[in-house]
């Protein structure tokens, strides 16, 4: 083991592709001064590592990596490895201003829009699924204890290094896939709610790595298998955090607010599918009977639903009140979480802005054939999404043209290298970064 003098923090953001990148240093040597630099074409990399074709930046600029100090977090316990710093960094111009591209200022200025416009505050925590790429080929049954031990020790040793770091676990369990599994962690302000889950992913992994294991995030893993997904729980509160999604005399007990807010978010979610589902295979998941988001609505506990209204614990009479909230279920790894909450956030806001009228409550289980045949379908694939971002003013204005223009450029990419490959091949690419 190093000595804590030789131990290195690592200064991170993460990209368009969701791949967490940046530089370290010594930390003894970290400050309040410090920051490195960052290069303007890091963000037009794509998953499969190469710099997109007609990004709009070349080999000249210079920006810096501006560490949030409130971020930091010391990860330990990942075996045969040091203890590594890790605090998320805001991309800046060389003269500290914001620069305009950067994915975790895209998050912090809507939660600074939310405040300032309507006096909210959000709280949110984020559900990852991932599936052991390296088991033995016969799984284990679902929900299993067998599965359970079959990923012992890592799943003692990642909620222990979680536990060590601050990040709150709550939970691990075998999921219903094949060698799947869920690992969740408790609610906290958006911001460092998407810096948590930009850790848990990479934690994970790493521990995986370290075992001698792999493991995989992504959507699907085979063709036509469970989907995997990074489900995004939220809430709104006031100034002093007081949640507001409660109303009992409402439907679904969701507030007006609430709903106002919900209905934003069902309103542009096929807008904003290229954002939350932003990979080729993303919508092998996104299809009904796979409990992952069958159409665009709100619905009371449904997991078919892309904003699902979650259960509350009311055990020895508990209180719903500060419980109650939604849970996104349409994302996926393929999404950077500060994007995708941003996003969401985003969306919500426009719902209040634009007061539109609450979310209906679809109560109990869908009738896709019947009485819920006219509910908003998602884009089928990622060409669709990305045509019908960039068909809607509002989503698509929510960026810089210089972003929009580096987001098509790396999905197009990704499109036409693999367009010519089996799903197969394509489930195999995506398992390899994600
Ligand atoms: N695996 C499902 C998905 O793709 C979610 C299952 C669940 O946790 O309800 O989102
Ligand atoms: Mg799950």
């Amino acid at each position: 083991m190093t000595n804590t003098t030789d131990e290195l923090i690592f200064l991170a953001t993460t990209d368009i592709a969701a791949v967490t990148k940046g530089r370290a240093m010594r930390l003894a040597d970290f400050n309040r001064d410090s920051s490195l630099g960052w290069v303007p074409a890091n963000l037009g990399i794509g998953p499969f590592g190469h710099i997109a074709e007609g990004i709009p930046f070349g080999s000249s600029g210079d920006l810096r990596l501006k560490p949030d100090h409130s971020s930091l977090t010391r990860i330990d316990g990942i075996p045969n490895q040091p203890p590594v710093s890790i605090a998320f960094a805001d991309i800046v111009e060389t003269d500290g201003s914001p620069w305009k591209n950067c994915p975790r200022n895209f998050l912090r200025k809507v939660i600074e829009d939310l405040r300032t416009e309507y006096g909210l505050g959000v709280e949110a925590a984020f559900e990852h699924e991932f599936t052991d790429m390296s088991a033995p080929s016969t799984p284990t049954h679902p929900f299993s204890l067998a599965a359970f031990r079959d990923a012992e020790p890592i799943g003692s040793e990642v909620m222990a290094t979680f536990a060590r770091a601050g990040m709150d676990p709550e939970c691990w369990l075998p999921e219903y896939g094949p060698h799947q599994y869920e690992v969740t962690v408790g609610r906290t302000d958006a911001l460092a709610a998407a810096d948590r889950a930009i850790l848990v992913r990479d934690t994970v992994r790493a521990h995986y790595t370290a075992r001698g294991r792999k493991v995989s995030f992504s959507p699907v893993v085979t063709p036509g298998g469970d989907g995997t997904g990074v489900h995004v729980h939220f809430g709104l509160d006031d100034l002093d955090g007081n949640s507001l999604v409660f109303d009992g005399s409402q439907p679904g007990r969701v507030s007006e607010l609430a709903a106002r807010f919900a209905a934003g978010i069902v309103r542009y979610a096929p807008a904003m599918a290229a954002l939350y589902a932003p990979l080729l295979i993303s919508y092998q998941r996104l299809i009904p009977n796979k409990w992952s988001t069958a159409r665009a609505f709100l619905g009371l506990q449904n997991r078919e639903a892309l904003l699902r209204i979650a259960p509350t614990n009311e055990i020895d009479g508990r209180d719903p009140k500060s419980q109650l909230h939604f849970e996104f279920r349409g994302a996926d790894i393929g999404a950077n979480p500060w994007l995708l909450l941003g996003s969401l956030l985003r969306a919500g806001l426009e719902g209040l802005r634009q007061n539109l009228d609450p979310a209906p409550v679809i109560e109990g289980d869908l009738d896709l054939d019947g009485k819920h045949s006219d509910l908003a379908e998602l884009p089928a694939s990622l060409d669709e999404a990305l045509t019908a971002l960039m068909a809607d003013k509002t989503v698509s204005g929510w960026f810089s043209t210089e972003f929009l223009q580096t987001f098509l450029a790396i999905k197009r990419d990704e499109i036409a290298h693999l367009k010519d490959h089996s799903m197969t091949e394509q489930c195999e690419a995506y398992s390899n970064v994600y």
